[in-house]
């Protein structure tokens, strides 16, 4: 008790004084010290108890992972000859949250190849969550089928997982018809069906459900409103996401966060409206970050203003020195207006300092198996087949009249090299590996770890229509199905 309370000096004191110590209260000991963060300490105990059970074990594991020791908790667990459902759950929950998703999912595999060991609630929805973040949907479906195949329960918390995997992995439908099925609803069953709208442009739909969520009277969260704004910035709803933004604290008492903040200057400096925007962050309660300016950065970009701009600039260098994104900005924004000296001379600093892009990142899933691609990737099995698949694509994009957009590559290489630089875009290798090793008409699906870029968009516009699929991406923001030369998004992203 007195861990839990915080008061750790009174436990181990306690914990001393004891006349004789159990397995138990060995336990309460390991699993207060790594609650507390001290997982040194922790395993200084753990190693010199003599008896140990599967609990301490597993405790240890976990105490890991929280603190983000994923390979000493994994080495623990090789360690382990004999272990229980709550060990396994203890790593596959360990890789989960240290966002280590593939390694969930493998071990998650290598569990269910492990005869008697039954997976429960809380194995599936580690799982869940890392197939939700892979856009892994064959795996998802599969544990789906698992759940209602082995009679179990549609708790609240593996309903919720479920649904928020599908939301995820693009199917909204089936998202719906697990919440729908679900006995028990919370606010975050709501907001995960709100947000997942929100993410297919589908506003109207999350702002009806926003209403039913409150007539039910569940309590909105700041992630409900944060799924309700996102919408708002997906269709272009300026007005309607002003006014929510506005009741989030005058109706339901929630402070707005900084994500909030940058969600409203998105969605007006997307409108055009940069003064507001502006404005809106000079009389921000909290500091303003990089997410923040980069919002209005992008409406400057869209909108041509390159005085605000610069300004824009220097605030996001001064939080971040190595923001790439500015640097590309400025430099572009020297290119079109003639000024190539100082293009190149913004291109130099930003090599000399260091400053690297975040690797663009897309996974499709084939056959049960999620497959990597990073720009540019050639350490695929299959890379020469892809590498023949993109250059077929490149010459029917040709044809159908698509020109590549050059402009945003750096610019001291010639037309011909940018445009293979375009080519070994992540997006592009993995839809190339999807035509190749799924059958024709299946729908393709990627998941990115980035904005999806401009020439990319426009080529899978191209592509769906050349080779009769639909295509599916997640992006870091939103959801866009490709048909037949048009994208669901209608070019607004
Ligand atoms: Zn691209
Ligand atoms: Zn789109």
């Amino acid at each position: 008790m007195y861990f839990k309370l915080g008061y750790f000096w009174v436990a181990q004191k306690l914990f001393d004084d004891m006349p004789t110590r159990d397995v138990v209260s060995w336990n309460t000991l390991v699993s207060g010290l790594c609650t507390n963060g001290d997982v040194d300490k922790a395993r200084k105990v753990f190693n010199g108890m003599v008896e140990k059970s599967l609990v301490t074990w597993s405790t240890m594991i976990s105490g890991y992972a929280r603190v983000g020791k994923v390979e000493d908790a994994k080495r623990l667990f090789d360690e382990m000859t004999n272990r229980n459902v709550v060990c396994w759950n203890a790593m596959i929950a360990g890789y989960t949250q240290n966002e280590r998703y593939g390694d969930a999912i493998e071990l998650f595999r290598k569990m269910q190849e492990i005869g008697g060991m039954r997976s429960n609630d809380a194995t599936l929805v580690s799982v869940l969550s890392a197939c939700a973040h892979l856009g892994a949907l064959d795996l998802g479906k599969w544990i789906h089928r698992f759940i209602r195949g082995s009679a179990m329960e549609l708790s609240l918390f593996l309903g919720n997982a479920l649904a928020d995997m599908y939301a995820k992995c693009g199917c909204i439908r089936e998202a719906m018809l697990v919440f729908d099925a679900m006995k028990k609803r919370d606010a975050i069953s709501w907001t995960i069906i709100i947000t997942g709208l929100a993410m297919h442009g589908r506003a109207n739909e999350a702002f009806g459900f926003f209403c039913e969520m409150i007539g039910c009277g569940a309590k909105p969260t700041d992630v409900t409103f944060m799924g309700l704004l996102t919408a708002c910035t997906h269709a272009g709803l300026v007005d309607r996401g002003l006014k929510h933004f506005d009741m989030m604290d005058k109706v339901y008492g929630i402070t707005p966060k900084v994500e909030h903040y940058g969600c409203v200057v998105d969605l007006l400096s997307r409108a055009g409206r940069l003064d507001e925007a502006e404005n809106l962050i000079s009389s921000m309660p909290v500091k303003p970050n990089v997410k923040v300016w980069g919002a209005l950065l992008g409406g400057c970009r869209i909108y041509k203003d390159s005085d605000r701009g610069e300004n824009v600039v220097q605030q996001i260098l001064e939080l971040d020195s190595d923001h790439s994104g500015s640097y590309i900005y400025l430099a572009n924004l020297y290119a079109s207006t003639g000024r190539l000296d100082d293009a190149v001379k913004c291109r130099l600093r930003m090599r000399d300092s260091g400053v690297t892009k975040m690797p663009g990142c897309s996974w499709i899933e084939v056959d049960n198996m999620v497959h990597e691609f990073f720009m540019g990737d050639l350490s695929h099995p299959q890379s020469e087949k892809i590498s023949s698949m993109i250059r077929e694509l490149q010459q029917k994009l040709k044809l159908a009249g698509y020109k590549p957009k050059t402009d945003l590559v750096i610019h001291n290489v010639d037309e011909e090299e940018k445009e293979d630089a375009l080519f070994t875009h992540s997006e592009k290798l993995a839809i190339a590996f999807g035509l190749i090793s799924t059958r024709e008409g299946t729908t393709i699906r990627i998941v990115k770890n980035l904005r999806i870029c401009d020439d990319c968009h426009g080529a899978i516009k191209i592509i769906s229509k050349i080779v009769h699929r639909e295509i599916i991406v997640r992006d870091r923001s939103r959801f866009h199905h490709f048909e037949n030369g048009k994208c669901s998004c209608n070019d607004y992203w």
